[in-house]
């Protein structure tokens, strides 16, 4: 894709979805939309008018079909070292940035499952669909608590045996 015509798309997209209330999913579909009209338009401008062959009319057909189809764009808005940040994670779907977890927008925005995200996007199945400052955070809470835990119960054993004296 030539870069500017991603930061035409963007610029219209966001002046549309400036002035109306977008879902997600209504967002994707938008840029989809620009996007294949602002190519169209550049290879010529025969594309979406009525003058073009039956080949071009079929392969247009087929572009405004697939960006009307809600499924999973087969180019990633981002790269995976993009996508995933130590302090935010982003989806590759539709380049949302700034969340800690992936899990919830997945399925809200996509109604995606994560190993279906993973699959799509070759994700090491490994990777946490998460911010790793995050996982690290819950981990070492988890690791705390469980030392707690145990700190707890060490003092509990402790008093009852000075209890049993
Ligand atoms: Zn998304």
């Amino acid at each position: 894709m030539p870069t500017d015509l991603i930061d035409l798309t963007a610029d219209i997209v966001i002046a549309h979805a400036s002035v109306t209330e977008m879902s997600s999913n209504d967002l994707l579909k938008e840029i989809k939309k620009v996007y294949a009209t602002l190519e169209a338009l550049t290879k010529g401008g025969k594309a979406l008018t009525m003058e073009t062959s039956d080949r071009e009319t079929k392969a247009s057909a087929r572009k405004m079909r697939e960006a009307a189809e809600p499924s999973i764009p087969s180019a990633p808005a981002m790269t995976i070292e993009e996508a995933f940040k130590p302090d935010q994670v982003a989806c590759m779907v539709c380049g949302k940035t700034g969340m800690k977890t992936l899990k919830r927008h997945l399925a809200s925005a996509h109604e995606l499952k994560p190993g279906q995200y993973k699959r799509q996007y070759k994700i090491p199945k490994d990777q946490p669909l998460a911010a790793m400052e995050y996982v690290e955070k819950r981990r070492r809470i988890a690791l705390e608590r469980g030392l707690g835990d145990k700190l707890a119960a060490a003092r509990e054993a402790k008093k009852n045996k000075q209890m049993g004296e």
